[in-house]
């Protein structure tokens, strides 16, 4: 398999070059030729595989020649053996329709870590070949900061630099990054938004001065691993409700697209998905761009789901290149638009697509506020015993109002520990959720980052002051 840029400008990658490239140097996305397909009787034999193994057979065709399924599987074996629970991603029922698919239970309480485990070992196999050193450049809005530090700190021929936005992180998610001591590890604190701090990790992949000393790697789902390894628990949580002979949909709490874009991708590969439901808190340009058609970004508005406090979602320009049929000099086109703008429209093929044909109605949207997110938890404490994080909440009220037929499990993905939002919990249930020992003496670690201000000059002169060139 290949992977090509969704604006059709760089070299085609094969699945280890497209890894460590993040970004393609022409601003796009990589993403694969062609969608590999699974038909329903392959998909049938993989009903009741452990974790791993189902692992291994989902992602085996997007790593092509990289790797040997049996070094996939060892892999595949590394990253979900450090998972707290047996079933890495466990399945909960809340009521007759309801479900809860649990993908919290990685060492950073979040399901950035179901894909960021994977990637750190793929980066170590990858760089472990050739002579390369790798300069992880990220923005987080909490939870990919933490897993990606976890997962690669102390790891030979890789340093990572981790930008997050002053005061806009909860203590926990700070805590998380901040208290991990290696000689690998840098993180920055910088005024400003997550979509501020990420339109410097952007900038970064396209300047040069940067890009011919370093080699600049990326951790957010720009990176296609990551999304590629996500694609694996739409698949477990189908096969265990009945998929291929019974239609499941999903609700997922929505930030800069990659979760759901999974999803798509699971259904593009032949899993029988009834519907994707992209949940957004008021930060709501998906929710705008999905019902109307206008991508316009608003100014970004801190909530209580902070890591869905987003207003550009990277990854819905890999959904753009497929509705807009795959056309890398159209995007690349509307996407400059779109940055110089702050705002576009989708075409009318794209809408099209979207609503009838290929895409099939896949996606709804909805949009909750403070109110629908902390009634959501009070729910689902009263009603079934089950103490929710605020983001997860967000993709239950989406589920809970999608008007969907009582026959289609609706899946919400809990996409974070509860303990880690222990506020607004709190507000909801009066419980104060407990950390699990797992994350040890959070409180009691010394903390460690630079305070820089939203200026690229500073992070990109801090940065080449303490990177490893590439070579
Ligand atoms: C990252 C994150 C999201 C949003 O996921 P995207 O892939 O960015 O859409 C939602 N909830 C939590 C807890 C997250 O960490």
């Amino acid at each position: 398999m290949d992977y090509i840029s969704t604006r059709g400008a760089a070299p085609a990658l094969d699945f280890a070059g497209a890894t460590l490239a993040g970004l393609a140097s022409d601003g796009g996305l990589y993403v694969p030729r062609a969608w590999p397909r699974f038909s329903a009787d392959e998909i049938a034999a993989m009903a009741g595989l452990p974790y791993a193994e189902l692992a291994q057979k989902i992602m085996q065709p997007f790593v092509g020649d990289c790797l040997t399924p049996e070094r996939l599987l060892e892999l595949t074996r590394g990253a979900y053996g450090r998972f707290a629970h047996a079933a890495v991603t466990p399945l909960k029922q809340l009521d007759e329709q309801q479900w809860l698919l649990e993908l919290f239970h990685g060492p950073t309480l979040a399901f950035k870590d179901v894909a960021l485990q994977l990637l750190g070992l793929l980066f170590e196999e990858f760089l472990a070949r050739g002579s390369q050193n790798l300069t992880i450049v990220g923005a987080t809005s909490g939870d990919t900061g933490s897993a990606a530090i976890d997962a690669v700190a102390g790891r030979a021929k890789v340093d990572i630099f981790m930008l997050h936005p002053r005061g806009r992180v909860s203590d926990v998610q700070r805590r998380q990054m901040t208290t991990v001591i290696a000689p690998n590890v840098y993180n920055i604190a910088i005024e400003g938004s997550f979509d501020d701090a990420q339109a410097m990790v952007k900038r970064m992949f396209n300047d040069s001065a940067m890009t011919d000393r370093f080699a600049i790697g990326a951790v957010n789902s720009i990176n296609w691993a990551r999304l590629m390894a996500q694609i694996v628990y739409y698949f477990a949580a189908a096969l265990e409700l009945g998929a291929p002979h019974r239609k499941v949909a999903f609700a997922v709490p929505t930030g800069n697209f990659g979760d759901v874009f999974a999803g798509y991708v699971a259904a593009q590969m032949g899993l029988p998905i009834e519907r994707l439901i992209v949940a957004t808190n008021v930060n709501d340009i998906l929710h705008r761009a999905l019902t109307t058609g206008d991508y316009s970004q608003g100014i970004v508005t801190p909530t209580a789901a902070p890591s869905m406090d987003i207003q550009v979602s990277s990854n819905f320009e890999r959904l753009l290149f497929d509705l807009g049929g795959r056309d890398g000099a159209a995007l690349a086109g509307q996407m400059r638009a779109f940055e110089a703008n702050r705002a576009m429209q989708l075409t009318n093929a794209q809408r099209a697509n979207l609503q009838a044909g290929g895409a099939a109605a896949l996606f709804s949207s909805a949009r909750a506020d403070a109110d629908d997110m902390l009634m959501a938890i009070r729910w689902a404490y009263v009603e079934t015993g089950e103490v929710i994080d605020p983001h997860t909440a967000i993709g239950l009220h989406a589920a809970r109002t999608s008007g969907l037929d009582k026959e289609i499990p609706v899946v919400t993905l809990a996409t974070a520990h509860p303990a880690k939002f222990p506020d607004a919990v709190e507000q909801a249930t009066g419980i104060r959720p407990n950390l699990p020992t797992r994350v040890g003496d959070l409180f009691e670690r010394e903390e460690r980052f630079a305070d820089l201000p939203g200026d690229y000059a500073a992070v990109a002169d801090y940065i080449a002051a303490r990177a490893t060139p590439k070579v």
